[in-house]
């Protein structure tokens, strides 16, 4: 969400006449975007914002902002901290920067512009995207796990109107987009704030009623669009409906990114994760029996408060049912501000180091079983263009997500989808012969 709001910023600056800098080093304005979710994120964005500073000395007149959830976290504190720093913005304001830029060059200092937590400008400008793009469709959100500063940096959910996805996708196909990844933090939850976001009712006897499914059928219609992505999930919105959308709309991928955290229900009690780990397996059954080919991926928090070897052992057991194709796994660090943070954060830092390591062993194992049984199958590729490590190779994604190298076939194009027959595989990547387009 960060790179499409840092996309979306420097949009609005090119807009009022800006020019995109070739690199840090010769940039007038610096701008970072940053995360509150993790400690560590946190630690190097200050880190950032002070060399950035400093480099004032040697760059008068270099303007250095700050935008996303730190901004809106502690302003004042950074502006304690980080000495020269010209302007903070909050989450939902990043679209003033222009204007507060403007006014920096006019001679103002250390502009706070917090804006309004409920502000519903949602940042959709597109500098030149490529291939493949980030739609926001949802803002904020309103589920409150007990360890997540979200809701309160990014505010309530907010659901975009269907009209306006549709012309941003529609307008972003026509300048040779092939793929979108329509973003949210709990993205199934689209349209589900009460506020309707469609302007009629779906028609009688119509495939899709929800109003996610039904934004992907419309989103599907679009001519050009090969593919629609969309993260992350909850279980609670994996619904028949949506594994429908993901059996028949042919552009809608086979993939699903389900955050899980914990495979303990003790724990996911604790965390107001609002599901238990037998209703997420459940979820992903739907899903399966629909779309047997569709890849999870998933997000763990390893040390939370209280979490014992037992719990612990529960979520390598529910890694193992869940079959993930790639987990991201995090080691707990307590938020300020959150419920988890009153917690006694009791874990060790060895011990959650040593879970966080077995637990990516563990993701290994799956991941090398999972890849290897493409090999001989045939797969789509999105095609992306030369492969970074062997530029006579070209790489792409499949509808799973999953990296595939390839020899190109002759006239290739980036936007191409082309066939694979798989040849062999490793964990992080699978490799084919090239069949045709
Ligand atoms: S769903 Fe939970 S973890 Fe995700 S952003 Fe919302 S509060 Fe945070």
């Amino acid at each position: 969400m960060n790179v499409r709001d840092s996309e979306a910023v420097a949009a609005e600056l090119a807009a009022a006449g800006h020019v995109q800098a070739d690199d840090e080093e010769s940039a007038d304005l610096v701008v970072v975007n940053t995360c509150s979710v993790r400690e560590k994120a946190e630690d190097k964005a200050v880190g950032k914002l002070g060399l950035l500073c400093k480099s004032k000395r040697e760059r008068p007149g270099r303007i250095v902002g700050v935008m996303g959830c730190m901004a809106q976290r502690m302003a004042e504190e950074l502006f304690n901290r980080v000495k020269g720093l010209d302007f903070a913005v909050g989450s939902r304001a990043a679209l003033k920067i222009p204007e507060i830029v403007a006014r920096i060059e006019a001679g103002s200092t250390r502009i706070w512009f917090p804006g309004e937590l409920d502000g519903i400008d949602v940042p959709n400008g597109h500098t030149a995207p490529g291939i493949s793009a980030f739609v926001t469709i949802l803002l904020g959100c309103n589920r409150h796990c007990s360890y997540c500063i979200v809701p309160d940096v990014r505010g309530p959910e907010y659901s975009r109107p269907a009209r306006e996805v549709v012309e941003e996708v529609r307008n972003l196909v026509k300048g040779g987009v092939r793929e979108v990844t329509l973003l949210g933090q709990s993205v199934l939850r689209y349209g589900r704030q009460g506020k309707p976001v469609w302007d009629e009712e779906p028609a009688p006897g119509a495939k899709f009623t929800e109003p996610f499914p039904r934004l992907l059928e419309a989103l599907s219609q679009i001519e050009g669009l090969r593919r629609i992505r969309f993260t992350s999930g909850h279980p609670s919105g994996c619904t028949e409906e949506l594994a429908r959308a993901f059996r028949d709309l042919a552009p809608v991928c086979p993939h699903l990114h389900l955050p899980v955290q914990s495979g303990s229900d003790r724990i996911l009690r604790e965390m107001r994760r609002g599901y238990t780990s037998g209703e997420y397996l459940e979820a992903i059954g739907r899903l399966r029996e629909a779309v047997p080919d569709i890849a999870i991926t998933t997000d763990i928090i390893v040390g939370y408060p209280g979490e014992t070897e037992e719990d612990f052992e529960a979520t390598r057991a529910l890694m193992r049912a869940a079959r993930y194709d790639n987990s991201f796994i995090f080691k707990y660090s307590p938020r300020p501000g959150t419920p988890a943070a009153l917690l006694p954060d009791d874990v060790s830092p060895e011990e959650k180091d040593r879970r966080n390591k077995v637990l990516l062993a563990d993701q290994d194992d799956l991941g090398v079983g999972n890849n290897s049984e493409w090999v001989g199958r045939e797969v789509e590729v999105l095609a992306e263009g030369p492969s970074l490590r062997n530029k006579a190779r070209w790489s792409g994604r499949t509808g799973q997500n999953k990296i595939a190298v390839f020899e190109p076939p002759q006239g290739i194009a980036v936007g191409d989808l082309v066939r694979l027959r798989v040849t062999r595989a490793n964990p992080q990547t699978i490799f084919g012969d090239a069949m045709g387009q």
